[in-house]
């Protein structure tokens, strides 16, 4: 057990390191954030910040040293720098589940392999293997770059047979790709899982999500599905987590079927944006949740306390002034998290806020009304 008083070492100074780094606090711990950009936002409630690269070998040593646990919320690290600190410092999730999850192409192996449902995938790396992909998969499909690609970014959807690959090809810079068929889901969900280093397992309630321009927009929990799906995407989610060997947090995006058929799209082993309900509406939230998993203490409740929902607040919402905060501030069942970051650029994560309600359908109508005064 890594107790209070302990310092924990966090890569990645966003939104999910300053969630994380409030709730560490808040149970007692000391908190030192790695980032390139000065006074990112989880600097502003750390004790320090180490401003450096990710590649820069030597700050990572200093992180490891000025901590007693490491972990991160941004999975674009290069594993080789971090397998050097973990030969130092104790680090999770492991960096193989990290190998795993930061590459699209690794990822969908790794679902293959294991026999986890997963999208149809070919993997590409010129105009020819486009073409013979496309052929192979069939349209629609979507085009998605291995590495580096987040919130839709590194993704261009393909309607036609008959599409120009060469043009495809082009705008994705000769970037290695996976192309993806695309799946009539009636609906997204996400499973967080957390795992204790006992091996104890504790699942958050199952999120329904809508995304708006491939960036999550609203999480709706619980999830609007019958019993069966849930239990069938909870214990997916949980196997998935045992074949990572995740200590920490495991998110995992899924894609419901009319038919209720359910396919994994995506995993992250860390906080995840439609996790943030728990904040509000979680017995423990999914932060504090992951500090005590990496710390070694024991897991909390994960009980529902109250239908909710989550809305993101993008820079989008700054576009003629300042959003209209005192409506969320007004409401009695809603909550305002802003995470301290200038420059509201479109489709920025600024903050989220919540709403809870006795039903889905109360919380979901509160939700809309604020989003549309916002
Ligand atoms: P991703 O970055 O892969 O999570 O994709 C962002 C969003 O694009 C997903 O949440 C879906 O709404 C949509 N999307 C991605 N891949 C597919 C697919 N194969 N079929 C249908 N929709 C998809």
């Amino acid at each position: 057990m890594i107790l209070p008083g302990k310092t924990i070492g966090m890569l990645g100074g966003g939104q999910l390191g300053r969630m994380t780094a409030q709730a560490a606090r808040s149970l007692g711990y000391n908190f030192v954030v790695f980032e390139p950009s000065p006074n990112c936002p989880a600097s502003q409630v750390a004790d320090q910040q180490i401003t450096a690269d990710y590649t820069d070998i030597d700050a990572l040593l200093s992180l490891g040293k000025a901590s007693d646990v490491i972990s991160y919320e941004f999975e674009n690290v290069s594993t080789d720098a971090l397998d050097k600190l973990a030969e130092v410092v104790p680090l999770y999730p492991n960096t193989k589940a990290l190998h795993i999850c930061q590459n699209r192409e690794r990822e969908k192996a790794f679902l293959k392999e294991n026999d986890f449902p997963h999208a149809p995938f070919e993997i590409v790396n010129d105009p020819e293997s486009l073409s013979k992909a496309l052929k192979t998969i069939g349209a629609p499909c979507v085009l998605k770059t291995a590495s580096f690609g987040y919130d839709g970014k590194g993704q261009q959807k393909i309607d036609s047979l008959d599409a120009d690959v060469n043009a495809i090809w082009k705008a994705f810079d000769g970037k290695r790709a996976v192309l993806e068929g695309w799946i009539e889901f009636d609906i997204e969900v996400s499973v967080m899982v957390s795992v204790g280093s006992n091996g104890e397992s504790k699942i958050f309630p199952v999120s329904e999500n809508i995304h708006t321009n491939h960036i999550l927009d609203l999480s709706i929990v619980p999830a609007r599905i019958d019993k069966e799906i849930r239990s069938r995407a909870e214990s997916l989610a949980c196997e998935v987590a045992q074949k990572l060997g995740i200590i920490g947090l495991l998110g995992v995006e899924l894609f419901v079927l009319k038919n209720g058929e359910i396919v994994i799209n995506e995993l992250a082993p860390r906080p995840h944006n439609s996790g943030h309900y728990t904040l509000d509406g979680c017995a423990t939230n999914q932060f504090e949740q992951f500090v005590r998993a990496i710390c070694g203490l024991p897991l909390g409740s994960t009980e529902l306390i109250e239908p909710i929902v989550m809305v993101n607040i993008l820079g989008d919402s700054w576009e003629n002034g300042d959003p209209n905060f005192a409506a969320i501030l007004e409401h009695p069942k809603a909550k305002l998290h802003l995470y301290g970051k200038s420059g509201p650029q479109k489709g920025r994560k600024m903050g989220h806020f919540t709403v809870s309600g006795k039903t889905v359908e109360e919380a979901f109508e509160g939700a809309r009304y604020l989003k549309n005064a916002l």
